[in-house]
């Protein structure tokens, strides 16, 4: 005899089966688990292996996505994230030298790669140069977007070249001594 039942009948019996199974089925599952938990993990690694960027880009856009998932995670494993930073030190200081040699290089491509003070002085020399606040609204700026790396998220975000610019240390702290205007400016060299 022909089934008569359409797709859809199928499917909500299904549904029901599961339903009501549930507890029994998810037993089942982490009997199968258990029992397969070597070779399984072997497939996962296995895929990964092969399927690393496009598993790594997956992620990364659900985190991207989720941030409040990521964080709640590490809130509900403060233990753990002690452990991690104390077992990972060095990889963690390597991981954040590299990060800020990144920013910093985007920083450059985007608002110049010299002192760019009125006073003239064109420092070119990278590790001499900072990101400036050319109102003079350094403290307030990090007070509201959380410091200095949310400062430079925030530059980085959106080019403000009214906003900030790239100035040597010197002028910077020179100018944050003096008003806001670089000391230098009318001097005679
Ligand atoms: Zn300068
Ligand atoms: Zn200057």
């Amino acid at each position: 005899m022909p089934d008569k039942r359409t797709r859809q009948d199928r499917a909500e019996y299904f549904k029901g089966y599961q339903e009501k199974n549930r507890e029994r089925i998810n037993q089942r599952k982490r009997e199968l688990y258990t029992l397969n938990r070597e070779k399984k993990l072997a497939y996962c690694r296995e895929y990964y292996r092969a399927n690393h960027e496009r598993v790594r880009a997956t992620q990364n856009r659900y985190r991207r996505a989720h941030p409040e998932y990521q964080k709640k995670w590490w809130d509900e494993h403060k233990e753990y994230k002690k452990a991690y930073r104390e077992a990972n030190k060095g990889k963690i200081r390597q991981q954040t030298i590299a990060w800020n040699k990144q920013q910093r290089a985007k920083l450059f491509e985007m608002y110049g790669h010299k002192c760019s003070c009125p006073c003239g002085c064109s420092e070119s020399f990278e590790p001499f140069l900072t990101l400036g606040h050319l109102l003079n609204d350094g403290a307030v700026d990090r007070a509201e977007n959380g410091g200095y790396h949310g400062v430079l998220k925030k530059a980085l975000a959106k080019y403000d070249p009214e906003h900030y610019g790239i100035l040597c240390w010197n002028c910077n702290n020179g100018a944050n001594a003096n008003g806001g205007t670089c000391p230098k400016i009318g001097v005679r060299i």
